[in-house]
């Protein structure tokens, strides 16, 4: 990290470039959705999409419209779908931009019609099936009704079905009952589709886990998010390097206070750390509104002067405290909280743990405050 910066989250594009073409292979060359939705988990929507289509995707993903325009606005021609839409939404200008819409329901068939027939040209729609994530999706007792009204829409030219799709619930938990369940639903859904006259070219499945662990589930495309960024959905089954995958973010900061402490000293709210012994205290300037979980307090690890550190009491909105055991370390030295674990850094998957929580929510949380840089 370069002198005079306070923070930084460093993004190795060439990672993401060799994530995707590791997970191609992984998915027997078949074609990749790099999912870009919240900032390319945190990594910097544009930068990570175009490294990903460097490196072997051919499409892109995002939950809400504003990321799939962002993506056009930056002049990223790929194909995108976007999955996330509430009535009024911007369908028409999803039209116009080229951006492919999932429909759940048959609202949205009304509200894209609506749109396509404004725009004067087809809109490009993916049918989603909900499977049994029982999250969005048109459930199995629906399904008839929307495919025949999607196939009415294509007749009249308002609509072409590229896709059906759904997602997994528990792709991350091998064996689980619901894997092999939602495999059947979807296999089922396509074929209703299809024997209601509808020609999908794209069937697609597959998250991350499914990509790496469930070959049956990569259909004609696989649609990796966390992999992407190089960090293993499954860390129990395997970390990065296992599956070929290397973790692109480095997030750092300068040391912006180092002094001596007596044994016994209270540090940080709530006094929840006391000093062992007389010790050295370096101070983090990095908080939860920097995305640093105030769970990891009193558990988050950190590398100091090629020794690991652990978080000293309570994170705090703009900084926290490390024990830094009486080594004395120059204020501005480098503190590395998580990266690929090269230098002997924690890795993102260490702070989840730390935290009680997943590693994407820990690379997905870094906040608008800590810049992005791109190695
Ligand atoms: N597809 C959908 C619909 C998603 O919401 C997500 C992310 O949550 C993904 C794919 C990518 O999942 P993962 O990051 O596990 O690859």
């Amino acid at each position: 990290m370069p002198r005079g910066m306070r923070a930084a989250a460093t993004v190795e594009l060439d990672a993401i470039r060799q994530n995707v073409a590791a997970l191609r292979r992984r998915a027997g060359g078949r074609p990749l959705m790099a999912v870009v939705k919240s900032d390319a988990y945190g990594h910097g929507m544009v930068p990570a999409a175009r490294a990903a289509l460097e490196g072997g995707a051919s499409w892109l993903g995002t939950a809400v419209p504003e990321e799939a325009f962002g993506l056009r606005a930056a002049g990223v021609t790929a194909p995108v779908l976007c999955w996330l839409w509430t009535p009024g939404g911007p369908f028409r200008t999803a039209v116009q931009n080229d951006v492919d819409i999932s429909v759940s329901a048959r609202w949205a068939l009304d509200e894209v019609v609506d749109a396509a027939r404004e725009a004067g040209r087809p809109a490009r729609v993916h049918l989603k099936a909900d499977t049994g994530l029982g999250r969005n999706g048109c459930m199995p007792a629906d399904w008839p009704e929307l495919v025949a009204a999607v196939r009415a829409a294509e007749a009249e030219g308002s609509v072409r079905a590229v896709g059906v799709w759904s997602h997994f619930a528990a792709a991350d938990e091998p064996g689980h009952p619901s894997i092999a369940a939602q495999l059947t639903a979807f296999r089922d859904a396509v074929a209703a589709a299809e024997a209601a006259g509808l020609r999908p070219e794209l069937r697609h499945l597959a998250n991350s886990p499914a990509t790496l662990l469930l070959p049956e589930s990569h259909f004609d495309m696989v649609r990796t998010g966390i992999a992407v960024y190089g960090i293993s959905p499954v860390p129990d089954e395997g970390g990065p390097a296992d599956f070929g995958l290397r973790p692109a973010m480095t997030l750092s900061a300068a040391l912006a206070n180092v002094k001596e402490a007596p044994a016994g000293h209270g540090v940080s709210y709530g006094h929840t750390y006391r000093t062992p012994g007389s010790t050295t205290l370096g101070l983090v300037p990095l908080g939860y509104a920097d995305g640093i979980p105030r769970h990891a307090s009193s558990a988050g690890p950190v590398l100091v002067g090629g020794k690991l550190r652990t978080v000293a009491g309570r994170v705090a909105m703009d900084q926290f405290v490390v024990d830094l055991g009486g080594d004395l370390p120059v204020v501005g030295d480098e503190a590395v909280l998580f990266g690929p674990g090269d230098r002997g850094e924690p890795t993102a998957e260490e702070w989840a743990r730390a935290a009680g929580t997943i590693a994407y929510e820990i690379v997905t949380r870094i906040g608008v405050r800590v810049p992005r840089r791109y190695a």
